[in-house]
Parts: structure tokens; sequence; C-alpha cells
């Protein structure tokens, strides 16, 4: 393989930049050339692709959102639309494909991949709710974004004697909800994958007003529902204050964080190494600090689970 191209598409995460540096740098290293694809699949069937040297990813390994762009294409669904994307991949001769982006975009990499065409799949996501990894691109930042928003919140709680409901981002996963109310020791965490009895929410609530607390904390992830509709309920059958923070979209942007710079850095250079080996239809991953690589097709297959023991332990540390 002489020339391979990257593109990220779907949802940007945070680190996206550095994986994009990885991926350029040691395709050189290998004296491999490498293009950049901008606006995801959208720009593939455009032809919207250009070479990449050493320095057109400088000084974007701290950069959030992502240099190529990125961008959902209905058109690509179809065969016609897949076809086209070769089409022009064939015209620059690039031989492999490396995707960034999360499940829908794993979708697409294996369709190409369906057709003769070697794709390699990065998570890149803040969700944190793809199979077959420990963790994705952008999860630890948009994590710490939440932690650094809640904070803040906690201080207004505090001198006002407030409950507040955050809601964060996870429409079919809670890990970020998880991760961030065990962080913040919030009272309690309400994710899709686990629906805690209202009752018990409120016990806890009326349980910390009692015992004097100043302020409490619940985070809810959006698959679960509005963040609105819950504060308006528990402030019915409490009588506390309840103030309701959506963090939204903020969650998504943001200066990569150490860890995902360096998860995004072996996971982009991985890629590489798998197409160069003449790998085709994997997703790379991290598990248990090793790089592992698995079929996307299993990958997608396959459902993201929480940590049971993490869950447990918020609430035994909520009580
Ligand atoms: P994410 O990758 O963040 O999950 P999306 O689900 O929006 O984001 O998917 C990104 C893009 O991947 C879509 O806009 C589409 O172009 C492509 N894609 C998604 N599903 C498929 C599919 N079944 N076949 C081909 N391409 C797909």
């Amino acid at each position: 393989m002489k020339k391979i191209g990257v593109l990220t598409s779907g949802g940007d995460a945070p680190g996206m930049n550095a994986a994009i540096r990885a991926v350029v740098r040691k395709a050189i290293y290998h004296n491999i050339e490498v293009y950049g694809i901008k606006y995801g699949y959208q720009g593939l069937m455009e032809g919207n692709i250009e070479r990449m040297e050493i320095g057109s990813v400088g000084d974007i390994i701290h950069r959030g959102g992502t240099i190529l762009y990125s961008a959902r294409s209905e058109a690509f669904k179809t065969d016609e639309g897949q076809q086209r994307g070769i089409e022009q991949l064939n015209k620059f001769g690039i031989e492999g494909l490396i995707i960034i982006g999360g499940d829908g975009s794993f979708r697409g990499a294996q369709k190409l991949t369906e057709k003769g065409y070697p794709c390699i799949g990065v998570p890149g996501t803040i969700d944190n709710d793809i199979a077959g990894t420990d963790f994705t691109i952008g999860f630890d930042t948009a994590l710490n974004t939440i932690i650094e928003a809640v904070d803040k919140v906690r201080d207004t709680a505090t001198s006002h004697k407030r409950t507040y409901i955050i809601e964060v981002m996870g429409r079919d996963a809670g890990d970020l909800a998880l991760w961030a109310g065990l962080a913040d020791g919030a009272e309690s965490i309400l994710i899709p994958e686990k629906q805690e009895d209202f009752s018990t929410v409120i016990d806890k609530l009326r349980r910390g007003h009692k015992r004097g607390k100043k302020h409490s904390i619940i985070v809810l992830a959006e698959g679960v529902g509005s963040g609105f509709e819950y504060g308006e309920k528990i402030e019915k059958e409490t009588n506390l204050e309840t103030r309701v923070t959506v963090l939204g979209h903020i969650q998504r942007g943001g200066s990569p964080s150490g860890s995902d710079r360096v998860l995004a850095s072996r996971l982009g250079a991985k890629a590489v190494d798998l197409l160069l080996e003449g790998k085709a239809g994997r997703m790379v991953g991290i598990e248990n600090n090793s790089l592992v690589d698995h079929d996307i097709t299993k990958i997608l297959n396959e459902q993201h689970t929480i940590n049971q023991d993490m869950y447990k332990l918020s609430q035994e540390l909520s009580i």
C-alpha cells in the first residue's frame, strides 16, 4: 500500500485532531502518501480530497474539533453513494481509508469494506458508546468539561440551598453521566441502562435535606428524558427549590485532555499499522491499556455496556 486516506465523520470529539496527526505522521514515517478527505463521507463523494504533509498537521494536537471537518450524509447510505466514494478514492489512487468517528461512521466503513475497499475504524465520540474499546477518543475531555461545569454549579447550589439537575449527553449510553456523577458525588445518576426509581431519588433528597445538606446534584443522561420535566416533578414532590442546567454542545468542544491526546495518537498510529499489514474491516481500540483490533461488523452487532461495579459504587457512596 502506497497511498492512504483519512476522514472524520459524524459527531466531532476532542482528540480527533490528535488522531489525524498520528495517522498522517505515521504514514509519512513509513513513506506512505496520505490524503485528507474533508467533510466526512459527503466530501468523499464530492472528491474533496487533499494531499497531507508533515506540516499539515502541525499545531493541531491541542485543538478541539477536526481540521478535516465533519458531516452527516444520507446519500452515502445508498449503494450508489458508496460507489461514488470508491470511484473518487480510485481516481486519487488511494488504496485504504481510515475513518475516525462513531458507530454510524463505522457502518459506512463496513459497507466500503464489503464492496472490496479496505477501511479501518478509529473510535472517536464523546459518548464512549462503542463495544470493543474501554474508551473512545473525546470521552475523557467531555467528562472533564462536565466536572468543571458541575463544580461551578455546586458553588451556586450551596449558596442558595438548591437541588440541581445536570443534563448531560448520552442518548443510549450512560457512561458520561455515570463517570461524571461518581466524580461529582451526585445524589443520583439517571442513565438509560439503569432506571432508578423516582421514589428512591426523592428519598435520598429528603434524607440529605434532613441531615442539613446545603445542595443536591442529580446527573441525568439526555436519553432518560428531559431534565426540565424531571426537575419540575422533583420540585413538586419535595418542595425543594430545583434548577436545571443542560450542558449541551459545550461537552463536545475544548482542548483535548492528556489522556485523549495519548489515546488518539496510539489509536491513529495503530490504524495505519493495520492497513499496512493488509487488514481491512477492523476497528482499533484499547482494552486494559493495550491496543487491540476487532472485526467492525462484530463491534456493530455488540452493545457497549456500563461498568456495573461503578454503578453500584455510585449508589453505595450516595446514601
Ligand atoms: P456517528 O459516527 O457519530 O455515530 P452518524 O450516526 O451520524 O454519526 O453517522 C455518520 C455518517 O456515517 C452518516 O451521516 C452516514 O453518512 C454514514 N452512515 C451511517 N450509517 C450508515 C450506513 N448504514 N451505511 C452507510 N453509511 C452510513
